[in-house]
């Protein structure tokens, strides 16, 4: 298979017409997973029992009622979102064996639209990284090249579809963890507004910035996963009532008179490959009627700082719960309650969860709170102003998603200050809660795959699904698989 047929669209439309049972489709991911997974380490468990009593529920449904928007398509699932009944490790020794006692609400929503579930993905502990090798057990692999990194913290999810072990997949992206790894691998990746997804049942990292989001092989399809998941939870009071646009029906292929924002000062010493690709891509959607701007985000160059100053404190808060008493990982040998909480927390969080949680502890503790959290916080609506303004003249700004390919494992593990880095376009949409998502624009001379991201408006999923929608009509660059997919 190829193409169209290993896309979720497709998959849906051969259960639709009768060619294929939920059932085969269900075991050809299995079969595909067991086959490819090994090198890449991109799942770190299926749960075939579940998958196919579901898959045996669809076919035993078909014909009766209407099929959802995402029948009979195989899903995996970040391991830090909960599925219930399953292990949910969020990448963490803590969790090694947590099971989760309900399902996640965007997950529930995507089975609703006749998903199934296959399995759990590899990623940073607590989503805390930019490389996957956070992960407590061990990193997930690039695709299209086993020696590189396939981003993170989605690491596994981005490589997983790339693979085309699954067509779509769930990401969270805090700083960019959906669209990094998608830029890096090849796939799609789509951080919807703050608030459009619930978070209910995701492990929480940084809550003022956690977002549940799709990666998928296509625009229409990541639009689909987000179609499903999207709206108004009652369990989760950030959510918003917005109302929930046919964004099927926004992507016209029609970009004539869409002004897109460049902050072109950015750009300054980035990959020679991602600058070329990102021209190019321009090109590709000024050729089709766009109109390029000029936009400065004059504060974006201190978006890291104020993200991982404001990201950390939030982890010490929400970390602070793994302390061996209520659930988790329990150390053995303490004395006494101190030590046993003091003993959990060592042995069980790794290094960069470590880093985090004394960085965020020490930006919040009563001597530095001004100087850091407050400051922070004010500098992040700075970045959020900044944007915008921006939007009052154009109406996406875009970007590399990253500004060079995917490192390689190793290069960055060791110095925490470069890997912050890597996200160093993709935290301002967080801070200032955009949408924004990423689609594969080309290869580096190396073959590496290259992102264009594209923020939008908040609320505004519609305009950068279109555009991105319309510039992949043109370029189709997910048909290219990489090797041994
Ligand atoms: N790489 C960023 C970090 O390490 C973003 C992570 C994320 O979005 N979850 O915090």
């Amino acid at each position: 298979m190829s193409g169209e047929a290993l896309t979720a669209a497709g998959i849906r439309a051969a259960f639709v017409n009768g060619e294929a049972t939920a059932s085969a489709i269900c075991r050809a991911a299995l079969d595909c997973i067991a086959e490819r997974n090994g090198p890449l380490g991109a799942v770190l468990r299926v749960d075939e029992a579940r998958a196919m009593a579901r898959a045996a529920a669809l076919d035993r449904a078909a014909g009766t009622s209407g099929a959802g928007p995402l029948a009979a398509v195989p899903v995996l699932v970040k391991d830090n979102i909960c599925v219930e009944g399953g292990v949910t490790t969020a990448g963490s020794r803590l969790l090694e064996r947590f099971v989760a006692p309900y399902t996640a609400t965007a997950v529930e929503r995507l089975e609703r639209s006749g998903a199934i579930v296959v399995g759990k993905t590899n990623c940073d502990e607590f989503a805390m990284g930019s490389s996957n090798e956070h992960s407590a057990f061990g990193p997930a692999r690039n695709p299209w090249d086993l020696s590189r990194t396939p981003g993170g913290s989605s690491g596994g999810s981005a490589a997983a579809v790339a693979a085309r072990m699954a067509p779509l997949a769930l990401g969270s992206d805090t700083g960019g963890s959906v669209r990094q790894p998608a830029g890096f691998c090849g796939c799609v990746g789509l951080r919807p507004t703050y608030g459009r997804v619930s978070r209910y049942g995701l492990v929480a990292f940084s809550s003022s910035l956690d977002q549940i989001g799709p990666i998928a092989l296509t625009v229409r399809d990541a639009a689909a996963a987000l179609g499903a998941m999207a709206g108004l939870d009652p369990r989760d009071a950030t959510t918003s009532d917005a109302p929930v646009p046919d964004w099927a029906g926004a992507m016209t292929g029609d970009v004539r008179g869409c002004r897109l924002g460049v902050p072109a000062r950015l750009l300054d010493g980035i990959d020679d490959g991602v600058r070329a690709a990102f021209g190019a891509a321009l090109e590709v959607l000024h050729s089709r009627g766009a109109l390029i701007r000029d936009v400065s985000l004059e504060h974006a160059s201190l978006a890291i700082a104020v993200y991982y100053v404001l990201a950390t404190a939030e982890a010490s808060s929400n970390l602070a719960r793994y302390d061996g008493v209520r659930y988790g990982y329990r150390a053995a040998g303490a004395a006494d309650l101190r030590g046993m909480i003091e003993r959990t927390r060592t042995e069980g969080f790794g290094p960069e969860a470590t880093r985090r949680i004394l960085l965020g502890t020490f930006v919040l503790s009563a001597g530095h709170y001004d100087a850091y959290y407050a400051k922070a916080q004010r500098v992040r609506a700075l970045v959020a102003a900044d944007f915008a303004d921006a939007f009052r003249d154009v109406d996406v700004i875009a970007l590399p998603t990253s500004p060079t390919p995917a490192f390689r494992l190793g290069e960055l593990v060791d110095d925490p200050l470069s890997m912050y880095l890597a996200d160093v376009f993709t935290v301002g949409a967080s801070l200032a809660r955009l949408p924004a998502l990423s689609v594969p624009c080309g290869f580096t001379p190396a073959g590496l795959p290259v992102g264009l991201q594209l923020a939008g408006r908040p609320f505004d999923e519609s305009t950068i699904l279109r555009v991105a929608e319309a510039y992949e009509r043109d370029t189709a660059f997910w048909r290219v698989a990489p090797s041994g997919a």
